[in-house]
């Protein structure tokens, strides 16, 4: 039998049953994915230390022959593993305290290496932080160098295991994997070819060596990726024939005149982005992506006036009651001199306020509408939809935010997100979309300072709490609440604001959790709006996008629980009036205080988004497997952007040559898309 990329791991040489098991649990199930099974890291050995060499204080990597193994107690009860290594310099003892279960991996005879730091203990003593079985005993050291690929593994298959198997069957494998791009592409982006890159990943002789192989599956990925974007993107270019608005100055422009503040440079440069798109031939759909308080609702008021102003009508959807109704406040503000009033449907108006309000919309004498879900139902029906707005949009379901686009004709679509992420995953996460960004602040705000503190902290933080509060300001008390099913979890936000109620008896505490039915939720979040909740102790489902200027302090508890991601948003609810706000981190875990500090430096919600995605690392992103059912394997988003940008480069280009990949020079390209992505076969199928 021939091997080919698709031929079962099984027909393999030291494959059995149980080990296809195995390795099908790692998804390897063909031999090509045995050869992109690339190891998630290496340990580096090219320059180790001989034994006699090793010095206190020294972080030491070693290469030794085990000599001796032992568990030892200490006098403290703790069992410390111990082995000592020869080398042709001399021994060297390692300990691992608390690991005696070591005894049962590492035997003498072995060949290990270890890497760790150096201290001293009745000797020189290596305290490892990693170690490798390179060989057992009577085993030839392993060739292909010392920079030592480790494989994810999983039970009953070690990454040594695996390493041998590829080890084993590298040189076959390696002629069937064909590159499918033509050598001046992979040298104009300055990546290896194919063959070259997957040699480097398994048998490297540098790291640096390994990490160009890697960065060329990266750039594949990323170019498989952004060839079905731009795929999708050119087929829905074709089917997206949409309303040519005209830019008629009218409602715009007197918006402009009479607004109470200036626009920001960001905002007017929104508002030209999307003025272009609304104007073109084509439908717009696009991403305005700006952190809390940068001014969104405004940019999207200006879009929405410019479909007004050509007969149509423009909605927007907000995901809660509270937000709804605030937007609608908003606009009857700043649309009170133009003459127009928006309707506002939401599921707390009467029957019969409802009702009506349908009827204005079916009717098409409600021409700027805001809502919340209450505006996808069935019953409603929409004159002459031109735009749709879908605020916060992360908190709808794809469905949803297609209900309400279909409730007109191709009308436009604006999309807005509080939530930054770095340009690197929009582009792969909403590939389709155009995406703005909102970076700029509206001056004129207080500014938020950031402190970590301790429980120490605590007495004097209530009573700065009281003095903000009896000054006339508000505060937010965030407590953590892992899992809201969780009675335990809850319990503790519900005493924390019963407690705090106590401290703060001359003022009113209120209460919000997502187990809370949504009116009681919102009464409550009403009151803290109107002020008659002073403190406002919140698990962290509070609201997002809510706009209390009011609030000038939001104290975290266990601040090391949240992402950063998660932190700035929580800060975004406070510095939204003129005063000086105050965000402050409390936290007694000095693990987390570097990360926690680093978060008390800066305001920047897209170095934060930066932050947090390299702190969670690429796996971990859901949102990730939305581009297209593929979780990306090899890229890292903290390095690897202009790869990303390369590709999308690329891609793009020959999309524009070929859109269907029809040409026999693409048929790799085709083949690949088409195996791997669940709709590959759709958007590429011929005719
Ligand atoms: P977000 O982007 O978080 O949705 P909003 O649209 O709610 O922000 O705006 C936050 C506040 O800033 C609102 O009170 C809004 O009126 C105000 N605002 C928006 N743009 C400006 C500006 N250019 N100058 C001053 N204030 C502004
Ligand atoms: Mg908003």
């Amino acid at each position: 039998m021939t091997l080919q990329l698709a031929t079962s791991v099984k027909y393999l040489k030291g494959v059995g049953p149980k080990r296809a098991e195995a390795l099908a649990r790692l998804g390897i199930r063909t031999v090509g994915d045995l050869l992109y099974h690339a190891p998630h890291r290496y340990l580096d050995a090219t320059t180790v230390t001989p034994l006699a060499r090793v010095r206190v204080g020294q972080e030491a990597s070693c290469v030794g022959h085990v000599v001796t193994t032992g568990v030892l107690p200490t006098r403290r009860g703790l069992r410390v593993f111990r082995a000592v290594l020869k080398d042709d310099s001399g021994l060297l003892e390692c300990a691992w305290p608390g690991q005696p279960f070591l005894e049962r991996q590492i035997k003498p005879g072995q060949l290990l290496l270890v890497t760790g730091p150096v201290r001293y203990y009745h000797g020189r003593q290596l305290v490892p932080r990693e170690f490798v079985v390179l060989a057992d005993q009577g085993e030839a050291a392993p060739d292909g160098g010392l920079v030592l690929p480790v494989y994810p593994a999983t039970e009953g298959l070690t990454h040594r295991q695996i390493r041998g198997l590829i080890q084993q069957h590298l040189d076959a494998l390696l002629p069937l994997a064909r590159d499918p791009h033509p050598p001046r592409l992979s040298a104009a982006v300055g990546v290896p070819e194919l063959g070259a890159a997957l040699a480097a990943v398994h048998r490297p002789r540098t790291v640096e060596e390994a990490e160009a192989g890697r960065r060329r599956l990266a750039f594949d990925e990323f170019f498989d990726q952004q060839l079905v974007q731009a795929r999708a993107r050119h087929l829905a270019k074709r089917a997206r024939a949409g309303i040519r608005f005209v830019l008629k100055k009218e409602l715009t422009t007197r918006l402009k005149q009479q607004l109470p503040f200036e626009l920001t440079g960001d905002q007017r440069r929104a508002v030209r982005e999307i003025t272009t798109d609304m104007t073109a031939p084509l439908r717009m759909h696009r991403l305005l992506m700006g952190d809390v308080g940068t001014g969104k609702t405004v940019v999207a008021l200006f879009a929405m006036l410019l479909a007004v102003e050509n007969d149509y009508q423009a909605a927007m959807m907000a995901p809660t009651e509270l937000l709804a109704e605030q937007h609608s406040a908003t606009l009857t503000r700043l649309l009170g001199p133009l003459g127009l009033v928006p309707e506002l449907l939401i599921g707390r108006l009467t029957a019969a306020e409802k009702n009506a309000a349908r009827e204005r919309i079916a009717g098409g004498a409600a021409r700027l509408i805001v809502g919340t879900h209450a505006l996808i139902q069935e019953s409603v029906r929409f004159h002459r939809l031109g735009l749709a707005v879908i605020d916060e949009q992360h908190r709808f379901g794809v469905e949803q935010r297609a209900a309400l686009v279909e409730k007109g004709d191709a009308p436009d679509v604006l999309l807005l997100t509080a939530t930054p992420i770095p340009r690197s995953l929009a582009l792969t996460l909403y590939g389709d979309l155009d995406v703005t960004e909102l970076r700029e602040r509206p001056p004129g705000r207080g500014t938020v300072k950031t402190a970590l503190r301790d429980e120490a902290a605590r007495r004097k933080i209530y009573e700065f709490i009281r003095g903000e509060c009896a000054a006339g300001r508000q505060a937010y008390v965030i407590y953590p609440v892992i899992d809201e099913s969780e009675r335990a979890d809850l319990k503790a936000a519900t005493t924390m604001a019963e407690d705090l109620q106590e401290v703060f008896a001359e003022f009113s505490v209120g209460l919000v959790h997502g187990r809370l039915k949504a009116e009681e939720r919102d009464a409550t979040m009403r009151a803290f709006r109107d002020n008659a909740v002073h403190i406002l102790v919140a698990t962290s489902v509070i609201e997002v996008g809510i706009d209390v200027a009011n609030a000038t302090v939001m104290l975290i508890e266990h601040a090391e629980r949240f992402g950063l991601a998660q932190l700035h948003q929580l800060r975004g609810r406070v510095g939204r009036g003129a005063a000086a706000s105050h965000c402050i981190l409390l936290s007694n875990a000095p693990d987390a205080a570097a990360r926690l500090k680093a978060f008390t430096q800066t305001t920047d919600g897209f170095k934060i988004a930066e932050l947090d995605l390299q702190e969670r690392g690429m796996g971990e992103l859901a949102g990730a497997r939305q581009s297209g059912g593929v979780p990306l394997r090899y890229a890292n988003f903290a390095t690897d952007l202009p790869l990303l940008e390369a590709a999308r480069r690329a891609a793009g280009e020959i999309i524009a040559r070929d859109p269907a990949l029809a040409r026999p020079e693409h048929a790799p390209y085709r083949e690949r898309i088409v195996t791997r992505y669940e709709r590959g076969f759709e958007l590429f199928r011929v005719g």
